[in-house]
């Protein structure tokens, strides 16, 4: 699908994507699992000029388990992450997968950063699993 839609719970932010995802994984690191709540994100990557994003986040900026800094962005009134962006890498955004309107499109192609996963986490074998990010 080359153009979406995706917001936060509260419908404060809206998101309007028009390209497709360069790739989409599940994350296991620390932080994807702070910020998810569960054993992994599923995160979609998408080029940053290829995303509007409409309506106030609040960011919280983190060194990752790769040694970027990365900034995280959420909703101030219903908390949802919405999308995360690597200082180092202006061009890209990688938005979490249940901002999507409509989600069930979406097919993960690879786990990453399983050294950190959660041994009660349910991991497709089928797929790639890469112990951080991939080479
Ligand atoms: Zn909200
Ligand atoms: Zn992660």
């Amino acid at each position: 699908m080359d153009s979406f839609s995706a917001g936060c719970a509260c419908g404060q932010v809206k998101i309007t994507v028009s390209a497709e995802p360069s790739m989409v994984a599940n994350c296991h690191c620390r932080d994807c699992q702070h910020a998810s709540g569960g054993a992994y994100s599923t995160i979609v990557m998408l080029p940053r000029d290829a995303v509007a994003i409409v309506g106030g986040v609040t960011q919280y900026t983190v060194t990752a388990e790769s040694g970027n800094e990365v900034t995280r962005s959420f909703c101030p009134t219903c908390g949802s992450p919405l999308y995360s962006e690597l200082i180092a890498m202006e061009s890209l955004i990688v938005l979490k997968a249940a901002t999507l309107d409509d989600p069930s499109w979406l097919r993960p192609t690879m786990h990453i950063w399983r050294e950190s996963g959660q041994p009660w986490a349910e991991v497709d074998a089928e797929l790639p699993s890469f112990e951080k990010n991939p080479g």
